[in-house]
């Protein structure tokens, strides 16, 4: 899979990009992450990527014209154009099933924004669909689209180590249910000990137990959420 990040800030991916999972799927080639700055593809003796918005209001707006041609370069770099998503708090929420769709994707390209957002017409203009991480407001898409990259990456097949932890994990599996309790040694810690079910080496029982709690925790979710 390729991801390419369009942003003004490609120097804040330095280290997300190369450590753990992702840096070890990078090296084996499972996925091939690019960086493009949007500057490069502003006009005119300043580099202008910002204006003032029209109607008023505070702050500035990334304009079209410089972020447009950034995409439209970054599409023309591969032989498939690939998905555009633009980075907005406005956009589709991210959930896992979005995380899915995304990561069957040949290649995504990633738009951060900055300042006020995006002019309205980039998203027309290049057909993007528009993402949000959550209702919170960011003052960049930088860490919006670190997000996006780790929850797809780590379901191309080949990153995890155990091709199963992915489908048990919280929000995966037909019933998205989250993960319940889990324990590791010792067997008891200041009092507490582990259930004694997932001592018994009986697999079924494991399995029943394990199940039950999911749902008990994802109840227990909906009620705090
Ligand atoms: N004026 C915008 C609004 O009210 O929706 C907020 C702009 S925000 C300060 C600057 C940039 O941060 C956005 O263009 C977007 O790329 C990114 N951003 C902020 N919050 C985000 C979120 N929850 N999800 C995705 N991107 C976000």
């Amino acid at each position: 899979m390729r991801i390419d990040i369009i942003t003004l800030f490609p120097g804040m991916f330095t280290g997300f990009l190369d450590g753990s999972l992702l840096g070890a799927a990078r090296t084996a080639g499972l996925v091939d992450i690019r960086l493009t700055d949007i500057r490069d593809f502003a006009e005119g003796p300043h580099r202008q990527v910002d204006d003032r918005p029209f109607g008023g209001g505070p702050g500035m707006l990334l304009m079209p014209g410089p972020v447009v041609s950034c995409i439209e370069h970054v599409q023309g770099l591969s032989q498939h154009a690939g998905h555009v998503v633009l980075l907005t708090p406005g956009g589709r929420r991210l959930d896992q099933s979005l995380v899915e769709e995304l990561a069957t994707r040949e290649r995504i390209v990633l738009v951060c924004g900055r300042y006020e957002g995006f002019d309205a017409r980039v998203a027309a203009a290049v057909g993007a669909e528009e993402v949000s991480i959550g209702d919170y407001v960011l003052s960049g898409g930088e860490v919006a689209a670190m997000v996006v990259v780790d929850a797809v990456a780590r379901l191309i097949p080949g990153v995890l180590g155990d091709e199963a932890s992915a489908l048990q994990d919280s929000f995966s599996g037909p019933d998205r249910l989250v993960e319940g309790p889990q324990y590791t040694r010792p067997r008891e810690f200041r009092g507490l000990h582990v259930p004694e079910v997932l001592l018994s080496g009986d697999h079924r029982r494991i399995e029943a137990w394990r199940h039950e709690q999911a749902v008990a925790a994802t109840r227990r979710r909906a009620t705090i959420s």
